[in-house]
């Protein structure tokens, strides 16, 4: 059987290295959208992806993920497996304005 929905999905590198240069843009998740279904983990080529830790999440019951910010290499992956297979919660983000925004900065 053809499976066409998965057509778009992009295939796992076949060897994953770490960050080398500071990315243009950064993923970020939209906690009010994301399900919590960690489609996305397996997909990130750098493992930066995580649930957020249960202790830090009161509602809803299965928790949001979150990306390590400094880890992140912006390959835009994880966006575009959230946006093909579940939902549409990983936004790439300019890093610049990440940083501003939530007051850190970005390696
Ligand atoms: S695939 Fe999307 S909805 Fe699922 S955990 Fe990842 S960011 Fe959240
Ligand atoms: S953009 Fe790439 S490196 Fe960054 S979290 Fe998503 S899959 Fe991982």
């Amino acid at each position: 059987m053809k499976i066409d929905h998965l057509k778009s999905v992009p295939e796992l590198p076949a060897s994953v290295k770490g960050k080398k240069t500071r990315p243009k843009k950064t993923a970020w998740v939209d906690e009010d959208n994301c399900t919590g279904c960690q489609a996305c983990i397996p997909f990130c080529p750098v493992d930066c992806i995580e649930p957020v830790a249960i202790d830090k999440h009161v509602f809803p019951p299965i928790p949001p993920v979150q990306i390590r910010f400094n880890e992140c290499i912006g390959c835009q992956i994880c966006a575009k497996v959230c946006t093909k297979l579940t939902w549409d919660a990983i936004r790439m983000v300019d890093t610049d304005n990440l940083e501003e925004r939530l007051d850190i900065i970005i390696d």
